[in-house]
C-alpha cells in the first residue's frame, strides 16, 4: 500500500483523493479541486504535484492489486 499525505497545518481543510495507476505512475486526483494532481512513481519514488493549495491538505491511498501480482509472479 502506498500512502501520501501533505504537511498538516492550522485551518486546513482535508480532501481525500481518488487514485489510479498509469504505468509506473500512481495518480491522485481530488474530486473537489479540478486543478489538483499528484503523481507518484513507484519505481523511482519521484513525486510531482500540480495545483496544490496551502489551505487544503490532500491525502490519498492506493492499493496496488495489480503490482502485487507482478511482484509475486515475475516474468
Ligand atoms: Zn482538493
Amino acid at each position: 500500500m502506498i500512502t501520501i499525505k501533505s504537511t498538516p497545518g492550522q485551518d486546513v481543510i482535508k480532501h481525500e483523493c481518488e487514485s489510479h495507476r498509469d504505468g509506473d505512475w500512481i495518480i491522485f486526483r481530488c474530486p473537489l479541486c479540478p486543478d489538483y494532481e499528484r503523481r507518484f512513481n513507484w519505481r523511482t519514488d519521484e513525486m510531482k504535484v500540480k495545483g496544490d493549495h496551502p489551505r487544503v491538505s490532500h491525502s490519498g491511498k492506493y492499493y496496488p492489486h495489480e503490482l502485487k501480482s507482478v511482484f509475486e509472479y515475475p516474468n
